[in-house]
């Protein structure tokens, strides 16, 4: 085209389709370097120009098409008009966008995040093996872990019934002596760290991080040893490098402690852990409201101690990467613990 001359071009990278209708062909994406005097809308203008030569329809939202050529960086330009925005808005995080770029200029800085093409590739491929779910007894971290542990091809750990037999003991020094139990348990079911770099992915449906906060008032103050071996156990571990805290409201916690105690209760194990909370503990008759209380203070607790700075306590191991997601609606917080984790894996 006149006023556009290519200076370099990469092969074709062939990838399956992401988003848009499934079952649809693999595309070919490709990446040119180009030097030009048309300002970027006349420079789009052209680039549509090609695709309607080509016979490009947009019809399906993503879906197939003859030719798709998308303006993804302008030097250093940032542009945000109804219709151009420069850098494209979504190359960031697409692979097959970043792959053949890197092929031509990998030293290219992305103006808005101050990051060459490659450490933005580099980036989106760095692994993200260990991932742990967490939540008090009752935000279905176990169904979260599997759907994540399933979409990664990972391997789901699921451990989340000793944490609420240690939530449901009112004694601080049994309670502590159950959490030292749980940990070692969590301990040797998790594969060691020097195995990271094998491919699969661990999911763990509990973080030990909960136990310290379940305990963070007798661990210093225990009379034995048994505070400082937790301690000790629970700092030795290698943080998750995400961590998916899920979050309930009183309402749902209610509603999940009418379903523990109904008909339906042990047919399903959504809320295995709810039910092991509620039938473990050794005080006869707890109401359910001072459950849902004392559910509500534990999350608290957690929630604290991984967002607060300084953290609580101090020594606990805490993941770069954490992840919020309000768990009222389970099908709602797997949904974006996947997505979560698609867009940092
Ligand atoms: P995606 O933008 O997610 O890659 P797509 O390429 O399939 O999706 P199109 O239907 O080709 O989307 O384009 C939709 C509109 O996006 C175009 O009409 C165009 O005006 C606008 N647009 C905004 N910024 C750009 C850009 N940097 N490059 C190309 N088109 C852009
Ligand atoms: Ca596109
Ligand atoms: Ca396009």
């Amino acid at each position: 085209m006149p006023g556009v001359n290519v200076l370099q071009t990469s092969h074709f990278h062939e990838s399956k389709a992401v988003g848009g209708p499934v079952d649809q062909p693999a595309f070919l994406n490709g990446a040119c370097l180009l030097e030009t005097d048309l300002p970027p809308r006349e420079l789009l203008g052209t680039l549509q120009a090609v695709e309607n030569t080509l016979e490009r329809q947009r019809d399906v939202h993503w879906g197939p098409r003859t030719i798709d050529l998308d303006l993804l960086l302008y030097d250093a330009l940032q542009l945000d008009h109804d219709d151009l925005t420069v850098p494209h808005p979504r190359m960031t995080t697409r692979r097959f966008v970043l792959e053949p770029c890197v092929e031509i200029a990998p030293d290219f800085l992305h103006p808005s995040t101050g990051c060459s093409l490659r450490d933005l590739l580099d980036n989106i491929s760095r692994p993200h093996r260990r991932i742990a779910i967490c939540g008090v007894p009752g935000t279905g971290t176990g169904e979260v872990a599997s759907a994540v542990a399933d979409a990664t091809v990972g391997h789901a750990f699921h451990g989340s019934i000793p944490l609420a037999r240690a939530l449901a003991q009112p004694d601080p020094h049994k309670r502590l002596e159950l959490s030292l139990a749980a940990a070692e348990c969590w301990h040797s079911q998790l594969p060691p760290e020097s195995n990271d770099n094998e491919w699969q992915t661990n999911v763990s449906d509990y973080w030990l991080g909960s136990l310290a906060t379940l305990n963070q008032e007798t661990i210093d103050t225990a009379p034995c040893d048994l505070g400082k071996r937790l301690q000790k156990r629970i700092a030795s571990c290698p943080a998750p490098h995400v961590l998916i805290v899920l979050r309930v409201s009183a309402d749902a916690l209610d509603e999940r402690i009418r379903f523990c105690r109904g008909p339906f209760a042990g047919g399903s194990d959504i809320f295995a852990d709810l039910e092991a909370c509620l039938t473990s503990s050794p005080v006869e008759d707890i109401n359910d409201s001072s459950w849902r209380e004392q559910l509500l203070a534990a999350q608290e607790r957690l929630l604290a101690a991984v967002g607060s700075a300084p953290r609580v306590p101090a020594w606990l191991p805490i993941p770069k990467g954490v992840v919020l997601i309000d768990a009222d609606d389970l099908g709602d917080a797997t949904h974006h613990a996947l997505a979560a984790v698609e867009a940092m894996a």
